[in-house]
């Protein structure tokens, strides 16, 4: 059914960069035969999953986005999508996203912007924007994202689902096309708190492979989501973050961002508002941190070891010509840009003023967050200040399109866990999305209040 919604929608959304008919239907015929056979199964054993295509995946082309990476088959699984096939969920395919995650509306993938199935003249949030608008769009009932400044929480704030970014280390990135390795993490893009919840436990847990990993754990999380769905949230203390709300944010926005504090109120939470001064920064912060670990991680692009390779047109074909064409012809405008600025921001002589400023904010917005969690159990706040915008509308603005991350780049920062959650309808009938972070390690407080919420 999922493959036949994909047929009958891709033409007008294009959420996928790759499709695994065949494969999709092998693993389900086999998982109908384990279970016909009285095998005890995974819950998820059989539901069908979308993958971002940052996640390599063992026989299936994957590109991140990039024309770099062109007809690029993996020999090998990303941790996470390991535990997927071993508890039989098939894969329908590989979504699409901004080139190497870097974006916030799916417009800098290699392969064609995807469209927000609320008004595809919208953008569906990046750098996830595949995998969010496959799951609205019904074409998958779940799917996997990575977030390093927002691109699971932001894409599915404005495709109306939910979105997850656990705490940094809780999923493995073994097998992630790195983008900023301090920041990035892998999670969950469902429908509901429940399914997101079911998705983290089975692809969290500690993982010899990931240097960063967590030794705790990924339980708790579906029986975090079932007591919160009873409703009472009686004693739990959530805290407004002052500086998320103010100017820029939408009037929609916040319309709805408040009735949601009502809703928290009437089940029973203490609300306060929190101070987290230097949240001014982190954008700012952000966007030197990023550029720094991308143009490190993506310096393994050379043509020789993956995917595309141009031969200079003329003269002499020296390694650092192939590179210099390949990087040249491989790399979208948004990846040069980063790249540029990321060695740049570490070249001798600025990397104090640049790099080490940023990593001292970065400490700043650490002792923000503990102090806010001092007096509260989570934190609150819009997931983006817009909802979707036009497609091309910030295209030629750089600055504009990094804006849309400010709510969503301080937990990255800080590694702590963020979800975001459907939040009704903004005065332009389009989706809003209410944020719940929590302190590292407590996701599953996210679950909790997320599904008394939902
Ligand atoms: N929009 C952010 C950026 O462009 C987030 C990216 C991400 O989380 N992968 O960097």
């Amino acid at each position: 059914a999922h493959l036949d919604r994909i047929d009958a929608v891709e033409p007008a959304v294009h959420a996928f960069l790759h499709v695994a008919d065949t494969e999709a239907l092998a693993t389900a015929a086999d998982v109908d035969a384990r279970r016909a056979a009285g095998e005890e199964l995974h819950p998820l054993a059989g539901v069908p999953i979308a993958v971002k295509d940052v996640v390599v995946t063992r026989g299936l082309p994957t590109t991140a986005g990039s024309r770099i990476l062109e007809g690029w088959v993996p020999p090998y699984d990303a941790t996470l999508v390991e535990r997927i096939k071993a508890a039989g969920l098939p894969i329908l395919g590989k979504t699409n996203m901004d080139e190497f995650a870097m974006g916030s509306s799916t417009e800098h993938s290699g392969y064609g912007n995807t469209h927000n199935p609320w008004d595809l003249e919208r953008i569906p949030g990046g750098s996830g924007g595949g995998s969010a608008a496959a799951v609205a769009a019904y074409e998958a009932p779940l799917a996997i994202g990575t977030d390093t400044g927002g691109s699971i929480r932001q894409p599915a704030a404005v495709t109306g689902t939910v979105g997850v970014k656990p705490t940094y280390g809780s999923v493995s990135r073994y097998g992630l096309v790195a983008l900023a390795s301090s920041l990035d993490q892998a999670g969950p893009c469902t429908r509901t708190v429940l399914d997101s919840a079911l998705l983290h436990e089975l692809i969290g847990g500690h993982d010899p492979r990931d240097s960063t990993s967590l030794t705790d754990p990924a339980t708790g999380y579906v029986a975090a989501a079932r007591e919160g769905a009873a409703g009472d949230l009686r004693g739990v203390r959530v805290g407004v973050i002052r500086e998320l709300q103010g100017e820029g944010y939408q009037p929609g926005v916040i319309a709805r961002f408040e009735e949601s504090l009502d809703a928290l109120r009437t089940a029973g939470a203490d609300i306060v508002e929190v101070s987290c001064p230097s949240f001014a920064y982190a954008l700012a912060a952000y966007y030197l941190i990023l550029p720094a670990e991308a143009s490190s991680n993506l310096a393994k692009f050379d043509g020789m070891r993956f995917g595309l390779r141009v031969e200079p047109s003329e003269g002499p074909v020296t390694a650092e010509r192939v590179m210099a064409a390949t990087r040249g012809q491989g790399f979208g405008d948004e990846v040069k840009r980063r790249i540029i600025l990321g060695t740049y921001a570490l070249s001798a002589g600025y990397y104090d003023a640049y790099y080490g400023s940023a990593q001292k904010v970065r400490t700043l917005i650490q002792r923000d967050f503990a102090a806010a969690f001092e007096q509260t159990d989570v934190l609150v706040s819009p997931t983006a200040p817009t909802t979707a915008f036009k497609l091309g509308e910030k295209l030629d603005d750089p600055l504009a399109m990094y804006l849309n991350d400010v709510a969503t780049i301080p937990a990255n920062l800080a590694g702590v866990p963020g979800m975001s959650l459907p939040n009704g309808l903004s005065d332009d009938g389009l989706p809003v999305g209410f944020q719940i972070l929590a302190p590292a390690r407590e996701d599953a407080r996210l679950y909790r209040v997320g599904a008394a919420l939902e």
